[in-house]
């Protein structure tokens, strides 16, 4: 599974982040967030798909 930002929609309010840093980051001065994983591991795709759907601007997206 891979996940993907939209630049046009991430406002940088780090709620993926807190939900699953390992796969999502955001420095001090980033207004937008990376996916700093290529495949997201299987233990931490429930904490992503998680963070995609809490996503208050519905940025991110799933590709299975
Ligand atoms: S929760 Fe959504 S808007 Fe906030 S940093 Fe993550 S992708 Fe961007």
């Amino acid at each position: 599974m891979r996940i993907a930002v939209d630049p046009n929609r991430c406002e940088g309010q780090a709620v993926c982040v807190g939900l699953a840093p390992k796969v999502f980051e955001l420095n001090d001065d980033d207004e937008i967030v990376r996916v700093i994983v290529d495949e997201v591991p299987e233990e931490f795709e429930k904490r992503a798909r998680k963070a995609v759907e809490k996503c208050p601007m519905a940025a991110l997206t799933i590709e299975e």
